[in-house]
């Protein structure tokens, strides 16, 4: 019987005859279907569903240009090492007590640890959370688990030597801090990924959602070993609004090592790609082993809840400018809500991308 590593390398090498790109992806994330989302004290449709991770796989997989894979089991500890432990079983636990289909948003946003004392669950989620925004249910905690093995699946894959690599993660990660769920994420799953990749070599991530990755930034602030560079819309008007400004830079070990390119409202492809390319020599002069991009394709213009100009073909010349960098790459899908957009902007973005391999990775 072959090891779950021989079977991986078999795998690889199976993709790079096909000339697809492997798509790790699964249906458990469906038991996390958010109806509703508290806005300003208001509900409102909940636009994080599971459609958006149904439609990018169908696409990718009609066009045969990705190649359907199931995640395999990773250990807690890789998410423990990146979140608090308590905050991941907490939401465990919690999870089990919500009835099936209930939805349970968190109040009383409080750091104070007497939050955890309430008898009303929804102040003690509220202990765990920067917003309202992040409702569980009793799905959710196997979905944003399941959705950590997609991304550390997608980089056994990278590591066997796949060039490319895609995670349908869902639910999203990169607002999800330390301890804290907001903006739909729950674990940080691109950044677990960078983690458990850490004690191997350096890794460059790159962040193109179209709202800044206050999680991701929050959790490798303080370290040389992972450099974070986002590209997102102002701060200044758009979600979360209390990070993502270019003078952030990092503290401590990590000075240096963070690097957040603000975009202006409708702004158009031209525009971007001169950023991206400044990103990315940012990324290449950090001499990375292994990239991850947190892809969003909430910069569509046609996105409900966010403000940039691009249309579905720009995610190619996107791509094109990440492929250029010539390094092993995994991509974790972050936001995107558009959904009759989504299937088109994903394979213009794995059009963009080179197929094949790179020389695997020592372990
Ligand atoms: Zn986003």
């Amino acid at each position: 019987m072959l090891s779950n590593r021989a079977m991986i390398s078999h795998e690889s090498l199976l993709w790079t005859l096909l000339l697809q790109i492997p798509l790790v992806c699964s249906d458990i994330h469906v038991a996390h279907a958010p109806r509703l989302q508290t806005v300003d004290g208001r509900e409102h449709q909940h636009p994080e569903v599971p459609d958006r991770a149904r439609v990018i796989e169908r696409a990718l997989v009609r066009a045969n240009l990705a190649t359907p894979i199931k995640p395999v089991v990773h250990a807690d500890v890789t998410i423990d090492e990146v979140h608090d432990p308590e905050y991941r079983r907490f939401i465990k636990n919690v999870c089990q007590e919500i009835s099936e289909g209930a939805c349970l948003t968190p109040r009383g946003i409080s750091l104070d640890p007497k939050a955890l004392q309430s008898k009303d669950p929804a102040i003690r989620v509220g202990h765990y959370a920067f917003g309202q925004d992040a409702p569980l249910m009793r799905g959710t905690y196997r979905a944003a688990r399941e959705a950590c093995d997609i991304a550390l699946t997608g980089l056994d894959h990278v590591r066997n030597g796949a060039r490319h690599v895609f995670a349908l993660c869902r639910p999203p990660g990169h607002h999800a801090e330390y301890a804290r769920m907001g903006g739909f994420c729950y674990f940080n799953n691109a950044v677990v990924a960078a983690h458990s990749f850490s004690s191997q070599g350096r890794v460059a991530m790159l962040d193109l959602d179209y709202h800044h990755g206050n999680g991701s930034q929050n959790l490798t602030y303080e370290r040389a070993d992972i450099l974070y560079v986002s590209l997102h819309a102002d701060p200044a008007f758009a979600y979360p609004g209390f990070s993502g400004w270019q003078e952030e830079v990092g503290v401590g070990a990590g000075e240096g090592y963070n690097a957040n390119f603000p975009l202006r409202a409708y702004l158009a492809i031209g525009e971007y790609l001169s950023s991206l390319e400044q990103a990315c020599e940012v990324v290449v002069a950090f001499d990375p082993d292994l990239v991850i991009v947190s892809i969003g394709f909430d910069t569509h213009t046609e996105d409900p809840i966010a403000q940039l100009s691009l249309d579905s073909c720009d995610f190619g010349r996107i791509a094109a400018c990440v492929d250029a960098m010539g390094l092993p790459t995994l991509h974790v899908l972050e936001g995107g809500y558009a959904l009759d957009y989504l299937g088109e902007s994903a394979m213009s973005y794995v059009q963009g991308l080179s197929p094949g391999t790179s020389s695997p990775m020592g372990h």
